[in-house]
């Protein structure tokens, strides 16, 4: 994207060297070239495929899990199911496919989705508008009330900061301009206040010790502890990440399915890090909610019957499709591929018992 280039060039040449959270946040959501505000960035002719757009299970057994926690809060009507960055929408019409078998269930269901991106919000609309689904643009905007919320690779979109050890205090990697006009990084002054922002477990790594944080990661963390401390309800992420808090650099950007540049296409390529759950953990349990996980995304499914629904899929399936259905659910929990890099963190209200899949 020449013109997002061009704009941030004269925003650094104006302003000074920008954060990687704001370059993040201008290079994905930027309203004209942002990369989100432009592209449909999910499946084969895209940047990226993920879990609902691999295997039908997953959404299906997501709507179980729920349909249990629903139970657990006392089955209250109506329920807010909120879906984070809903993509194609093929998690929730999966979720409602197996939400459907438990009428009651289904019925109490009130659908929101949460999404920034113009391009997805009309995909979404046209997939599940009809099932009278709303949009909202955050999570403080849903109306109060009992609240079931799934979001599965949203965390990584958020954007992060990293900040370096120097000499003596922290400093923040920005993005800069060279003398030849090109962004490039750079640190900004080392400063005591800096390591406050540090998780507190890695504040004393050597020098040259890259962290990332994630705010809006935190803030969301927070916002819905504080919800769910008070209203009953139970959020499910999915997203690949690690925990403990660990350093190094995760940022990274992805253009037609292979790593790119992080500032080589601002707006053309999708821009994602790796979450550090045990600072959303951490941020959630302190407004009152209760976490649990993360646990590795194959365990998950596995535990929540993911082979018993494999099988009665396949039973009525050809040769062709059952063969489908095996590589997409394989590729989803082998640990070897995606079943151990994503993980699955659960928020939920004080009270309940251990959810499916986290014992
Ligand atoms: N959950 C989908 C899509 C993942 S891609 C799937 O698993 O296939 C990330 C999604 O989050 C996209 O829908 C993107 O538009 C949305 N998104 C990214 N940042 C967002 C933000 N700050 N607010 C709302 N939606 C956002």
């Amino acid at each position: 994207m020449a013109d997002l280039l061009a704009r941030l060039a004269r925003r650094i040449r104006r302003e000074g060297p920008l954060s990687i959270a704001a370059f993040m946040a201008i290079a994905l959501h930027d309203p004209d070239c942002g990369y989100y505000a432009r592209h449909d960035p999910l499946g084969t002719a895209g940047d990226f495929i993920t879990a609902p757009e691999i295997s039908q299970v997953f959404g299906e057994l997501i709507g179980l899990w729920c349909a249990d926690l629903w139970h657990h809060i006392g089955e209250p009507h109506p329920v807010i199911l909120a879906e984070l960055g809903p993509g194609s929408g093929a998690l929730l019409e999966d979720f409602l496919r197996a939400a459907a078998t438990l009428p009651e269930f289904r019925r109490a269901l009130d659908l929101y989705l949460v999404e920034a991106s113009p391009v997805l919000r009309a995909r979404q609309q046209q997939r599940l508008g009809s099932l009278g689904a709303h949009f909202a643009l955050s999570v403080d905007a849903l109306p109060p009330g009992p609240l079931l919320l799934v979001a599965n690779e949203f965390l990584d979109a958020l954007p992060i900061r990293q900040l370096v050890r120097g000499q003596v205090d922290w400093a923040e990697r920005l993005v800069a301009l060279d003398e030849g006009h090109r962004l490039v990084f750079a640190d900004g002054p080392e400063h005591p206040a800096l390591s406050l922002l540090v998780p507190p477990a890695l504040r004393a790594h050597p020098s040259g010790t890259l962290v990332e944080i994630c705010p809006a990661a935190a803030a969301l963390a927070a916002a819905l502890g504080a919800r769910l401390a008070t209203e009953p309800g139970a959020a499910l992420f999915v997203d690949y990440g690690y925990f403990p808090s660990a350093p190094g650099p995760t940022l990274a950007a992805l253009s037609r399915h292979a790593a790119a540049g992080v500032l080589a296409d601002p707006g053309g390529a999708d821009l994602s890090a790796h979450v550090d759950f045990a600072a959303f953990a951490a941020a959630a349990g302190a407004a009152g909610a209760v976490v649990h996980g993360p646990v590795a995304q194959g365990r998950f499914l596995a535990a929540l019957g993911a082979e018993a629904r494999l099988a009665s899929l396949s039973a009525g399936a050809s040769e062709a499709q059952r063969a489908l259905l095996e590589s997409g659910l394989e590729r989803l929990i082998d640990p070897a591929r995606m079943g151990n890099l994503f993980r699955v963190l659960a928020v939920t209200s004080p009270g309940l018992p251990v959810p499916a899949g986290f014992d």
